[in-house]
């Protein structure tokens, strides 16, 4: 007997800051109802407009160390002298309501996720070069140099990471790396051995 209703799939999808992950996410949510994506807890300041509750949940880091304490967390990492973390309640919810849920997080969170859920698949959306990545935060117009720096450093660090993870996606363009990534879920549902 089949069972009526599978549990969703937790997907990681890990890039360094500008290599363009934010693009490919809202064209495949856009495309995909099932998709659920995990608003995480930070405490970095919001840039100009993002939303409280949903872009992030723009909290202290009294409050955030409080959630870590009462392990309401799934991950959280600290990322350029910020916090940024997944809470868990919501995202347990959708899994079991059979939705598939997005976490977009950086790299030591990926790592803790595969050790916590050995069953998510990992992405890894890789920009097409450097180069491009650092035009790419310039561009944004954002962040100061410091931030613009820090963020290049963590970059070339996070690139190395890409083995840790079970697929690359290569950001050419976003409509064939959304395709890529729709290719990869459909078959990762289809996996013998996860049922
Ligand atoms: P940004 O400040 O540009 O929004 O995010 C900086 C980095 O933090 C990005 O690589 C992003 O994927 C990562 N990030 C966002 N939310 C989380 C989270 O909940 N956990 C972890 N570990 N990383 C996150």
């Amino acid at each position: 007997m089949f069972p009526m209703k599978r549990r969703g799939l937790l997907v990681v999808v890990s890039s360094p800051s500008g290599g363009g992950k934010g693009t490919i996410l809202k064209e495949l949510f856009r495309r995909n109802e099932n998709l659920k994506m995990s608003v995480s807890a930070t405490t970095r300041a919001p840039r100009p407009g993002e939303e409280h509750g949903v872009h992030y949940y723009f909290i202290t880091k009294d409050e955030f160390k409080t959630n870590i304490e009462n392990h309401a967390m799934l991950e959280y990492a600290e990322y350029c002298d910020n916090f940024y973390g997944t809470p868990k309640a919501p995202v347990e919810k959708w899994l079991e309501e059979g939705h598939d849920v997005v976490l977009e997080i950086e790299v030591q969170g990926g790592r803790q996720i595969k050790k916590v859920a050995p069953d998510c698949v990992s992405l890894f959306i890789l920009p097409p070069s450097l180069k491009v990545l650092e035009k790419r935060l310039r561009g944004r117009g954002t962040e100061t140099e410091e931030v613009i720096e820090k963020r290049l450093a963590a970059a070339a660090d996070e690139i190395r990471c890409v083995k840790d993870y079970d697929y690359a996606v290569i950001n050419d363009t976003v409509e064939q790396a959304v395709l890529d990534i729709e290719a990869i879920l459909a078959a990762e549902k289809l996996r013998v051995s996860r049922e």
